[in-house]
C-alpha cells in the first residue's frame, strides 16, 4: 500500500508545479511530472504515431488508474474548475479525436481528456484558456532537404518540395489533402494573420536548418480564397484611411 501512498505524493507534487507554472492543469501535465509519460511520446501520439496514449506510460493500469483518481481528488478539493477539451490528432483529413485509453471508454477518455483551472483567474482568462484548449492543432508541412518518395502515390519528392509526415509515412500533399492550398511565406504578420482567419484549411511550412539545428518557420500554407480576401480587405482598409 506504501506504493499507492507514494503515487498520490507524485501527483500532488506534478500537479501542484503545473498549476503554479500555467494556472492549469491536465493529466497530461500531471504524467509527465511524475515521470509516467515522456513529452516526446505526446508528441508522436498527437501526430498519430501511437495507437493510445496508454500504450506509452510504463506503469501497470491499476497503477495509472489510481494516480488519475488522485488527480481528480486533487483538484476537486482546491476547487478547481474541470474543462472537457478536445484533443484532436495532427493527420490529415477530417479531424479525429485522440485515444488516451487501451480500453477507449468514454467515462475513462473524459477523464483524461479534462483540463482543471484555477479558479482565481479572471472568468475572462478563463474563457480564453478554454478557446486555446479546444484549438484544433496546426498541420505541419517540411521543406524537403533530402530526396524522398511519397508513400502513397510513390511521386519523387525532391529537396526544396513540400511533404506532410502521417506518422512515419512521408505524402505528397495531393495525398495529404493539402494540394489546393496556396504558400503565404513569412514576413507580412497582417496578411498572415487575416488570411489565417478567413482560411478553413491551413498548415505551417517548417524547414529544418543544420546551423541552429532546429525546425524554422517559412509561412504558411493556406486557401487561395482566403489570401485573396484578406489582400482585398487590407488594400479597402488603407484606401479608407489614405
Ligand atoms: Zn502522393
Amino acid at each position: 500500500m506504501a506504493n499507492l501512498k507514494e503515487i498520490e505524493g507524485k501527483v500532488i507534487r506534478a500537479a501542484e508545479e503545473a498549476l503554479f507554472r500555467q494556472h492549469y492543469v491536465s493529466s497530461i501535465d500531471v504524467l509527465i511530472g511524475m515521470g509516467y509519460l515522456q513529452p516526446i511520446h505526446v508528441q508522436d501520439w498527437k501526430n498519430g504515431k501511437i495507437p493510445y496514449l496508454e500504450k506509452v506510460i510504463p506503469a501497470n493500469l491499476h497503477k495509472i488508474s489510481h494516480a488519475m483518481k488522485c488527480f481528480r481528488k486533487w483538484a476537486d478539493q482546491k476547487d478547481l474548475k474541470p474543462s472537457e477539451t478536445v484533443y484532436l490528432a495532427k493527420t490529415k483529413g477530417p479531424k479525429r479525436p485522440l485515444q488516451f485509453s487501451k480500453s477507449g471508454h468514454p467515462q475513462i477518455e473524459l477523464a483524461y481528456r479534462t483540463h482543471y483551472i484555477s479558479p482565481l483567474l479572471s472568468e475572462r482568462k478563463q474563457e480564453r484558456l478554454k478557446e486555446t484548449f479546444n484549438q484544433s492543432p496546426d498541420l505541419i508541412v517540411y521543406v524537403i532537404v533530402k530526396d524522398s518518395q511519397c508513400s502513397h502515390c510513390k511521386k519523387d519528392l525532391m529537396k526544396g518540395y513540400l511533404l506532410f509526415m502521417e506518422g512515419e509515412q512521408p505524402l505528397c500533399l495531393e495525398c495529404a489533402e493539402l494540394g489546393d492550398l496556396v504558400f503565404l511565406p513569412s514576413g507580412d504578420p497582417m496578411l498572415t494573420r487575416r488570411t489565417k482567419r478567413y482560411s478553413e484549411k491551413l498548415a505551417i511550412v517548417v524547414k529544418f536548418s543544420h546551423s541552429r539545428k532546429r525546425y524554422e518557420r517559412q509561412g504558411i500554407l493556406i486557401q487561395e480564397a482566403a489570401l485573396r480576401k484578406a489582400q482585398s480587405n487590407i488594400k479597402n482598409s488603407l484606401s479608407k484611411n489614405a
